[in-house]
């Protein structure tokens, strides 16, 4: 994919540009926050000026990455956001693969005039861009940003920031290096990242060792309290109402893991945790085996993203999409009863 001129040909474009704007999806998060600025890392080791732009606030276990500062949230600063969007000569789209992933970002981005580049992992991508790297057997949009460095020729010289960057974003979107999407490729590339200098293990504690600890009760509630089990469907599902959340303080990234957590349950192939979010009813979906919960959410929740792991959102009540999940069950017993040899 990256072995084609293309791939060298946007480097010349990118030295020619003026303005360089990378985004990635709404709630953004480890995968698209590290692909962003470790591209924006990158490019200004070579003398490269770019900016990021995100549409929303990413979760606070994100916060020591390099250039996370400088980062122009469309929710906070719309007028700053958009006019980068305008002026942009190109725009990276980065861990997403509609424009309907950016929300109120949608507009601005879809009237720019800049050369969009895609690099993406998610399924059935939607051709908005001018050149599109889609690769959904990759485990990670990072792990594809490193493939094009390396395709640039310049991954020995890869700074540990950038570095940095990457593997968080490739340890988060692989749940720790242990989903099918893992390859041996993913461990050659986090072996180089880990030849930078970087500390791996402080990356790890950074992003999953800094609970707070209404989350961690938080979480306790949701499992003792919240989960369902449906043994005749191995399914279970976790909702949360916004006053629960807010009863334990909740900030965004507190329920990050917490649909692994129903998954995990002993014969359970499917899982959901749905809570209210702004205003909508925001759904993730992780399945094991046969059962695509990107087809299930793109049916029947307007979503998206990958086989085995999709999220999508509602405008119903929790109660409503709940509901609804528990009533489609049913339909898919055969497909949920399946586990991939
Ligand atoms: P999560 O449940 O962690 O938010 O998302 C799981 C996967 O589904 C991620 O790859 C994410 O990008 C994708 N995803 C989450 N929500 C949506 C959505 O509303 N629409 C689409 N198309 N993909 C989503
Ligand atoms: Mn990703």
């Amino acid at each position: 994919m990256f072995g084609s001129d293309a791939a060298i040909d946007l480097k010349s474009r990118l030295e020619a540009a003026s303005n360089i704007v990378l985004t990635g999806h709404r709630s953004p998060d480890g995968d698209a926050v590290g692909s962003c600025l470790a591209l924006w890392n990158h490019l200004k080791e070579y003398g490269i000026t770019s900016k990021v732009v995100l549409p929303d606030e990413f979760p606070g276990f994100l916060n020591w990455m390099d250039g996370q500062n400088e980062i122009v949230l469309h929710s906070n600063d719309p007028n700053s956001a958009e006019s980068l969007l305008k002026e942009a000569d190109v725009m990276f789209v980065l861990d997403y693969n509609a424009p309907s992933r950016v929300g109120e970002m949608q507009n601005a981005l879809e009237c720019s005039n800049a050369f969009k580049v895609m690099i993406d992992h998610h399924q059935q991508p939607v051709d908005f861009v001018d050149l599109m790297f889609s690769d959904e057997k990759s485990c990670s949009t990072s792990e594809m940003v490193f493939r094009l460095i390396e395709r640039w020729g310049e991954a020995d010289k890869l700074s540990s920031n950038s570095a940095a960057c990457l593997y968080c974003g490739i340890m988060t979107d692989s749940g720790s290096f242990r989903f099918p999407s893992v390859t041996p490729k993913t461990h050659r590339i986090a072996a180089a990242l880990c030849e930078t200098g970087i500390d791996h293990s402080s990356i790890h504690a950074k992003v999953y060792d800094n609970n707070r600890e209404g989350q961690l009760k938080l979480v306790g509630y949701a499992i003792t309290e919240k989960l369902k089990v449906f043994p005749q469907y191995k399914a279970a599902i976790i909702s949360l109402s916004a006053e629960e959340l807010s009863r334990f303080g909740y900030v965004k990234g507190d329920t990050e893991g917490l649909v692994n957590q129903a998954l995990s349950v002993e014969g359970v192939n499917f899982a959901a945790f749905a809570h209210e979010s702004d205003d909508r009813v925001k759904i993730s979906f992780r399945s094991v085996g046969k059962f695509s919960v990107r087809d299930f959410s793109a049916n029947h929740f307007g979503g998206g993203g990958h086989h085995n792991a999709a999220g999508g959102a509602s405008t119903n009540t929790l109660d409503e999409v709940v509901q609804k999940i528990i009533s489609l069950l049913p339909e898919y017993a055969s497909d949920l009863d399946y586990i991939a040899p």
